[in-house]
This record gives structure tokens, sequence and C-alpha cells, in this order.
């Protein structure tokens, strides 16, 4: 579902990627670990086009959306790709990037009726059993300020899968979350790893990522710099780093 080979990213003299391999298969759970500063955020970016790369290939679902060889021309997707292309990769931030002046109903219909143009009737429909789903049936007519910041996350994964996307990226879904309400918003990303949706999660919960990843990916310095199933990068980790890591977040 995602290729992304020998990306480079930097900003001025800032190298943030420094050739950043990883392949994510449809359905799988990639949980993404590593310092602050260490390019989780710019990695996700990426592949959702909200960043370009310097370097690399990044396909997502066969299509390629970045590419540039030394010495070559960049190649780049038209605008209009690239719109069409994020509509299907759907986004989830840390701090939940609702729209206040929406209804959480308004705010789930919004894309899929402008972007890709659906009837109302059938985004309305979609969107109450979305909320269903993320157990908030009883809050389409709530604004976002009236929500806690469990709900609101909630309300942004069902934003997100109004658009029926292909590729889910979590960028730290619970930091900001008081600690009593981190476990409602885990439960409904488990949910959907359990229905086979493919996500790629940034995230320090390390008992979530040892429970739901198919893969995990430990960064540090714009560098994959070990990856592999939870039993062995969380529980037999190869690398000093990783372990210098862990040893903090456990
Ligand atoms: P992480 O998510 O792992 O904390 P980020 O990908 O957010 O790391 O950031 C990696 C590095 O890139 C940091 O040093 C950060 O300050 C820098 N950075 C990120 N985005 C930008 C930007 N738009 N302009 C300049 N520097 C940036
Ligand atoms: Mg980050």
């Amino acid at each position: 579902m995602v290729d992304i080979r020998s990306v480079r990213k930097s900003f001025g003299a800032l190298t943030v990627l420094k050739g950043i391999d990883l392949q994510v298969r449809s359905g799988e759970v990639t949980v993404v670990l590593g310092p602050s500063g260490s390019g989780k955020s710019t990695l996700l970016r990426t592949i959702n086009h909200l960043e370009k790369v310097d370097q690399g290939v990044i396909s997502v679902d066969g299509t390629l959306i970045g590419y540039r060889r030394s010495g070559d021309r960049l190649y780049e997707l038209p605008e209009r790709e690239v719109l069409k292309q994020r509509t299907r990769i759907g986004f989830v931030f840390q701090n939940f990037h609702l729209f206040p002046h929406l209804t959480v109903e308004e705010n789930i219909t919004e894309a899929p009726v402008s972007a890709l143009k659906r009837p109302r009737k059938e985004a309305v429909e979609n969107a109450r059993g979305l909320l269903a789903r993320v157990g908030l049936a009883d809050k389409a007519e709530a604004y976002p300020r009236q929500l806690s910041g469990g709900q609101q996350q909630r309300v942004a994964i069902a934003r997100a899968l109004a658009l029926e996307p292909k590729l889910l990226l979590f960028d730290e879904p619970t930091s900001a979350l008081d600690p009593e309400l981190v476990g409602e918003v885990l439960d409904v990303i488990r949910d959907l790893a359990g229905q086979g949706t493919t996500m790629i999660v940034v995230t320090h919960e390390i008992g979530f990522a040892r429970e739901v990843a198919d893969n995990v990916v430990f960064m540090d310095d714009g560098r994959i710099v070990e990856q592999g199933p939870p039993a062995d990068v969380l529980d037999r980790p190869q690398q000093e780093r990783t372990r210098a890591f862990l040893s903090k977040v456990l």
C-alpha cells in the first residue's frame, strides 16, 4: 500500500529525513516511535503531500507521489492529482484540527460534500453511522468546544473515515489528551485495526504498539534505526539507541 524508498528531506541546512525506506502492506498497522525531532511528523507529512520530498520515491496504492534521482528533474504530480490523492489518505493530528464554527456532523460531512461531491443526505447518513462507530451518536449537533479532547479526537477520526481512506495516518493522536481520555481514543484506533484498516500511527503508547502493531519502526535523527514485529523491537531491541529510548518511555 505504501512504498517509501530512499526519501530525503531538508529544511534549509537541516536534513530531517536522511534516507528513509519503509513498506506498509495493505491491512497492516505500522507504529512509528522515536524521540522528539527525529522526523516522524515530517515522514507522515511527506506521505500525505503536505511536504515535498527532495529525493526518493513514495508511492501510495501504486501512485507515485514524489521522485527525484540526483541530477534528474523533480517529478511532481499535478496539483489536482495531489488533492485527489490526499482525499484518499486520512490524517489525524495531535490537536484534532476540527472546524470550530461547524457542528460535529458538519465537520464530518464537509469534505465528502465539497471534495467528493456526495449528496448531502447520503453524507449525513454516513456521518451518523460513523459517529455511532466512534461512540458519539448523541453528539451530532454539538460544537467542538462542547466536547472533551477525547471526544474531539474521535470526531476527527470519524471525519477522516468519511472520505473512505485507503490509508490512515495518525500523528500522536493521544499526546494532547488528559491521561484518562487516552484509552477511549486508542480503543477506536484498535477497532479500526481489527477491521483491517491500513494505518501508520506515530505514538509513544508502547502498550498499544505491542498489542496492535504489525510492524514497529524506531526512528532517530532522520533515519530508521530498527524495525520489525513488536516482540522484537520492543522486547529484544538490537540497537543501543532503541534500548535507550524505550528505557525512557516505558
Ligand atoms: P518529530 O515529529 O519526530 O518530533 P519533526 O518531523 O516534527 O520531528 O521534526 C524534525 C525536525 O525538523 C525538527 O528539528 C524540526 O524542528 C524540523 N522541522 C520540521 N518542520 C519544519 C519546517 N517546516 N521548517 C523547518 N524545520 C522544520
Ligand atoms: Mg511530531
